[in-house]
Formats: C-alpha cells, sequence, structure tokens
C-alpha cells in the first residue's frame, strides 16, 4: 500500500491503494464535505452587463422617487447591483436597480412597503450560494440581510440569531457556552435565513433531520411589510411557509434555534469500498444503529477516470469523558479493510473544516466556474439503480473538482410541510456538484443532463432539494410541493399579496 500525502491537511491528497489485485486510487479533494466555496464577489472579474436571457442591460438604474429614509445602505451604485446579479452557479445574471444592506429590521420593513408602494419585485439574500438565481431580481430591490447578523441571546437550549448570520459565526458564539445546533450545513459559510428558506441538511440530519425542523421561532417581514413573529403555536400557519419556504411568503430577520450539548472532539473515519452498493449497504447499517454522530457517502472521481467509493462516518466526544472504541465502531462493516484512515480533530475544526480548505479550492479555480448542481432525495429501494445509472453518464475525467455525495436521512425526522421527502423511511440526499470551466461547453448539456435526471428521479418517487439547477416551471413547483400546494398558494396570498418577494425561484409568475 502506498500513501502519499502531498499537501498539509486541507490541501489535496494522492492516495493509492493496492489491495490484492485491485487497486483503489483516489485524488481527494479534503473539502470531502460537498458544499465548499466561499463567496468571493469582491474578486469576480470580467462581469459582461446581461440580463439572464443574455440581452443586455442598461447600466444606469431607474430613479427611486419617495425613498424613505433608511438607516442602512440604499444603494444604486452599479458595482452594489452588478454583485447580486451573480451567484454560486454563475449560470444566472439578473441585475437589480437598487440593492439594501439594511441597518435594522425597520429597513426591512421599509423597503418592502416601498417596494409594494412602486410595484417593485424584492429578494432576500444571504451569502448568494444560490446557483440558478434564486436571489436575483431583475429591476427589483435586492436586501442583501448580511448586515444583520447579531447573535441576540443565547440560551440553554436554545439561541436568537438575526438571518444574515454565518452558521460558522454562531457556532463560535454557541460553542462559548458549550452547545451546538444539532443540525450544521457541511459548509458553514452559509447564512442562517439563506439555509432556513431551502431546508439545512448536513451529516447529522439522518438523526435530527433538516435544520428547519429545529427552529423553534421566526421573525420575518412578510411581503405585505409587516413584522411578525411566528413559531408552530403562533401563526403556525405563516411559521410553515417560511420555513423551507424558499422566500415566497416572507424574509426571515431573526431566527430561535435549538441548541445541544456540545462534544468537545470528533473522531472521524474515511472508509473505501469498491462499489456504491457496498458503501450505500454499509450507510443503512449504520444509520440503524446510530454508532456514528455523522454520517456522509462521497462518489470521488479518481486520475484513472473511474469513480471511487468512500464514507466520512464521525464519532463525537468530549475529551475528558472515555475516548471512541475503534474496533467497536469499525466492527461488521464492509469496507476494504486495510486502507481505513481515522483522524481525531476538535469539535469546531470538524464543523468548519470545508470553510478551512476553502482558500485551497480557490487557488485551484474552483470558484470561478460554473455550478450547475443536481439535488434530490431518492427512495431508498431507487437510489443504488439511480446512482449507477447517473455514474455511467457521467465522465469522472471532465467533473471537476468537487464530490458527489449521498446523504441517508430517515423521513421521520423531516417534518417541515414545505421540504417534502420520498414516501419511504429511509431516503438518500443525492448531490451532484458539478464544476465546469465556462471554456468547457459542456454547460447546455449539463444543464440538460439535470433535467433528464430529475424528471427520471421524480418517477421513482424522488423529490427535489431546491438548491440546485434545475429550472423548474411553476407545474414542476405544483408537483412538487403535492398536497401542500394549495396551501402554498393561499399563504403568498396571504402573506405576499402583490407578489413582490422572491421572483427569481419562479414559483409564482408575476402577472404583468
Ligand atoms: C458552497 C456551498 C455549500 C453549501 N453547503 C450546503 C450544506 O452543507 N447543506 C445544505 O443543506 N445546503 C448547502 N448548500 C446549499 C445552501 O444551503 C443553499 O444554497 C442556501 O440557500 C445558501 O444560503 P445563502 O445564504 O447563500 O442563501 P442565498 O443564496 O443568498 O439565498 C438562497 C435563497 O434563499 C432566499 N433567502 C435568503 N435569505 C433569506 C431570508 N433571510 N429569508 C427568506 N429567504 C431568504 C433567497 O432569496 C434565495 O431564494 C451549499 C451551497 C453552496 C454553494
Amino acid at each position: 500500500m502506498k500513501q502519499e500525502e502531498l499537501t498539509a491537511r486541507g490541501c489535496l491528497r494522492t492516495f493509492e491503494y493496492e489491495k490484492g489485485s485491485s487497486t483503489l486510487s483516489c485524488r481527494l479533494v479534503l473539502c470531502i464535505t460537498l458544499f465548499h466555496i466561499l463567496p468571493c464577489p469582491e474578486t469576480k472579474k470580467g462581469f459582461a452587463k446581461m440580463s439572464h436571457d443574455g440581452s443586455h442591460v442598461d447600466t444606469q438604474p431607474p430613479a427611486h422617487a419617495d425613498l424613505p429614509i433608511f438607516e442602512g445602505i440604499f444603494s444604486t451604485e452599479e458595482g452594489d447591483r452588478r454583485l447580486a446579479s451573480d451567484d454560486f452557479g454563475h449560470l444566472v445574471h439578473r441585475v437589480p436597480s437598487a440593492v439594501l444592506s439594511p441597518r435594522s429590521v425597520d429597513d426591512v420593513v421599509r423597503v418592502v412597503q416601498y417596494a409594494r408602494q412602486h410595484g417593485l419585485t424584492v429578494a432576500p439574500r444571504g451569502q448568494g450560494h444560490s446557483t440558478s438565481g434564486q436571489a436575483q431580481v431583475e429591476g427589483g430591490i435586492v436586501v442583501h440581510l448580511t448586515s444583520l447578523n447579531a447573535i441576540t441571546a443565547i440560551h440553554a437550549d436554545c439561541v436568537e440569531v438575526e438571518a444574515g448570520a454565518l452558521w460558522s459565526t454562531l457556532l463560535q458564539a454557541t460553542l462559548a457556552q458549550g452547545l451546538t445546533p444539532p443540525v450544521l450545513t457541511d459548509f458553514t459559510g452559509l447564512s442562517i435565513g439563506g439555509v432556513l428558506s431551502v431546508g439545512g441538511i448536513g451529516g447529522t440530519s439522518y438523526r435530527y433531520g433538516p435544520i428547519v425542523d429545529n427552529v423553534l421561532a421566526l421573525e420575518v417581514v412578510t411581503g405585505e411589510g409587516k413584522l411578525e413573529t411566528c413559531s408552530p403555536q403562533q401563526q403556525p400557519d405563516l411559521f410553515h411557509n417560511v420555513l423551507a419556504g424558499l422566500g415566497q411568503c416572507g424574509m426571515i430577520v431573526k431566527a430561535t434555534l435549538r441548541l445541544v450539548p456540545a462534544p468537545t472532539h470528533a473522531r472521524v473515519f474515511h472508509l473505501f469500498y469498491p462499489h456504491v452498493g457496498a458503501m450505500l449497504h454499509d450507510q443503512r447499517l449504520l444509520m440503524r444503529d446510530g454508532r456514528f454522530d455523522y454520517l456522509l457517502g462521497y462518489i470521488i472521481p479518481t486520475p484513472q477516470g473511474t469513480w471511487g467509493y468512500m464514507l466520512e462516518g464521525t464519532i463525537f466526544y468530549t475529551s475528558s469523558a472515555q475516548h471512541p472504541d475503534n474496533a467497536q465502531l469499525l466492527a461488521h462493516l464492509g469496507f476494504i479493510a486495510g486502507i481505513e484512515q481515522v483522524e481525531d480533530m476538535t469539535y469546531l475544526t470538524f464543523a468548519n473544516r470545508v470553510v478551512l480548505q476553502v482558500d485551497g479550492l480557490k487557488a485551484q479555480g474552483a470558484w470561478d466556474q460554473q455550478h450547475p448542481w443536481f439535488d434530490v432525495f431518492v427512495p431508498d429501494s431507487k437510489i443504488e439503480p439511480f446512482v449507477s445509472e447517473a455514474l455511467a453518464e457521467i465522465s469522472p475525467i471532465d467533473f471537476g473538482l468537487m464530490p458527489i455525495l449521498l446523504y441517508g436521512l430517515d423521513s421521520a425526522s423531516f417534518r417541515a410541510p414545505l421540504l417534502p421527502a420520498p414516501a419511504e423511511g429511509t431516503f438518500f440526499l443525492f448531490d451532484i456538484l458539478r464544476s465546469l470551466a465556462p471554456s468547457s461547453g459542456t454547460l447546455a448539456q449539463a444543464i440538460e443532463h439535470n433535467r433528464q435526471l430529475y424528471e427520471r428521479s421524480r418517477a421513482l418517487g424522488a423529490t427535489c432539494y431546491p438548491i440546485g439547477t434545475l429550472n423548474l416551471t411553476p407545474a414542476d413547483w405544483q408537483a412538487h410541493f403535492g398536497p401542500q400546494w394549495v396551501g402554498l398558494q393561499r399563504a403568498k396570498q396571504r402573506f405576499d399579496p402583490d407578489d413582490i418577494l422572491t421572483p427569481g425561484q419562479n414559483i409564482f409568475p408575476r402577472q404583468k
């Protein structure tokens, strides 16, 4: 067995493993969690003043008459509008007429009321890690909520935090009190509000569900321009239509999130498998017996032009308590013995490991590439053939530096009505993190492949995790929300009667 570590932890490593006649050679991006690039809009160059349909747009924004007085900054500067017309996908560009960086919740209320009066659309934006213009709005106003980022109270079992804060900042603050959210996104450089508007999946979701199922209360500015507090007990209709609600009924300005006691350390096991079926077998077994706190499956392109399969199982512990028993943790598993890796780190390092590795990925050019991601929840009974077929249609050689991911999940812990799960007890989030060099000329093909995969997966009972590039139509959304559609429509009419919020999702096309 040969193992060569080319760089310090966090950069690119090359491993070569030989066992019997088989060789597994994996080139791993050690930001081995799926979601890994920080926004760095300041460095984005060469912005073309294009609308999403490719036509040129006027660089002069329309004048905004009768503006209220904002405590924050209401900018019509071209640079600010340009930043708000891009996102992590770099696929869609819609140029707003203005960008508000609010300094208070009152600013958010004012801007929504102003937009309503003037027939303008408004979109909340967190970190802009959407991949197809979900937080963009052509000619309207983008509310850049990162300026509302205070952590206002940490209690024994919950934290109150403004929507623009990052998960990494939140974690740092709660860890100082020995507490942590039970689920974190694998990349903690996302905003609280952006994640609560989509769902929030991490490696502990198999046990605790999505992040939206760990929210106790919200403060929301509705499309009517009203500040409301909601929870499962108070205004439940608003609460359930805002969580995973894709910004359709209101902008989250503050959230109360559940906390649990935090461990101090994490022991991370990387287990390698000869094929996806073997990995899924162990992933299911480990979900059932719960011996690891965190589980995530990776499918990684190898330099040989094949796919490598790796399960990351992590157990959390507190250093003063008994250390984990490796033999017990690895018993009865079918990984390729002898090449597993084990590493201890602090819980904070584990939770922020992707953030720490971002610079390496940026240096490799991954940030500037286009990211037509594909993300669906697939029923357990269909996952293996579906993944095998999808992999056969993708070239590992052209795939780029990011992995394909498999999160095992349990429908019993999926409760948020607007995050529909497949109708099977166990299901998997299957993420294809495509990263394409703009010069590769494969974008249209990738988007078309996403669509084909979506339709095939839907026929198998899959549901969409709406963070990727699928360009869903209103009819697709109606099918996606299924029995929740009527309720969402009603909530939209009630809380956003003029249809001004978050048009980039294309759920409710605006009547002209
Ligand atoms: C690098 C990267 C890593 C990721 N890692 C994970 C991960 O580990 N787990 C996971 O589940 N997902 C992950 N995602 C997906 C991510 O959770 C979603 O794309 C999320 O919406 C991004 O958060 P954001 O702050 O960038 O939101 P934005 O892209 O700014 O906004 C996303 C959507 O939410 C709306 N929105 C934003 N803020 C609010 C608000 N306060 N109130 C209401 N609506 C709002 C926007 O209008 C938009 O429609 C990742 C994506 C990327 C690109």
